[in-house]
């Protein structure tokens, strides 16, 4: 009763073009078939005790196949372990971080906001293909590492606005301003109130982003 090739309860066509039979596509019937009516298939597996049947193939296998999705070519493996491996090598896809709908007009593009400014409609890029301009030469998924520059004002990898939202909500308290690349200010109270009109529209961006996120996430178009 166990069914060792995990086959559907379904139908297969025989693909024998004079035989044309149907019957369950379980791993039980599938080798009484093939015992009974096509002792030559048998033979040509070489007398497995049991046959399976791929519906991919449409064709009588010994081995159930592992096949890659991403080759159209009937690709196969033998085990699910080689075939992850091959999807990692020969497949690997780095998506981008979703473009921020207010595109140039992003009050936080130079760096409060995660989405991407500078690059648009890219979606993903495979380990053959060269890092588009305007895409931060920090982040490098396919090395494990992340630009963690919260005030980075390029482009970045899917996972850029969830490390913002993450990171942010994890300070206990909003840091303050960096001073580093602001303007120089000759007078300290006119520099005081710049401050605090960019904490506000900070935080004004930050929840915009939130939500924008949460649009995205609603959409359910994350990968
Ligand atoms: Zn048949
Ligand atoms: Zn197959
Ligand atoms: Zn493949
Ligand atoms: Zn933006
Ligand atoms: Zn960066």
């Amino acid at each position: 009763m166990a069914n060792p090739m995990n086959m559907e309860t379904r139908f297969f066509c025989c693909p024998v073009y004079t035989c044309g039979q149907q019957h369950p596509l379980t791993f039980e019937s599938v080798t009484e078939h093939v015992r009974k009516v096509h002792p030559g298939i048998m033979k040509n597996l070489g007398y497995p005790k049991t046959v399976g049947f791929c519906t991919k193939c449409t064709s009588y296998t010994r081995f159930k196949h592992f096949h890659c999705h991403e080759c159209h070519d009937g690709f196969h493996f033998r085990t699910e372990a080689e075939l992850t491996a091959h999807l990692k090598e020969a497949h690997a896809k780095w998506y981008f971080e979703y473009d921020c709908k207010y595109g140039s007009e992003c009050h936080g593009k130079s760096g409060a906001c995660g989405f991407n400014h500078l690059t648009s409609g890219l979606g993903y890029i495979t380990n053959d293909d060269p890092i588009p301009g305007g895409v931060c030469r920090y982040d490098r998924p396919w090395d494990g590492k992340r630009c963690h520059n919260l005030h980075c004002r390029f482009d970045h990898f899917r996972g850029r606005v969830k490390f913002l939202i993450d990171t942010r909500a994890a300070a206990a308290a909003p840091e303050a301003p960096e001073a580093e690349y602001e303007d120089d200010f000759e007078e300290d109270d006119r520099r005081a109130a710049e401050e605090d009109d960019r904490r506000e529209a900070d935080e004004e961006y930050e929840r915009e982003c939130y939500e924008q996120y949460c649009d995205v996430l609603r959409g359910g178009d994350i990968i």
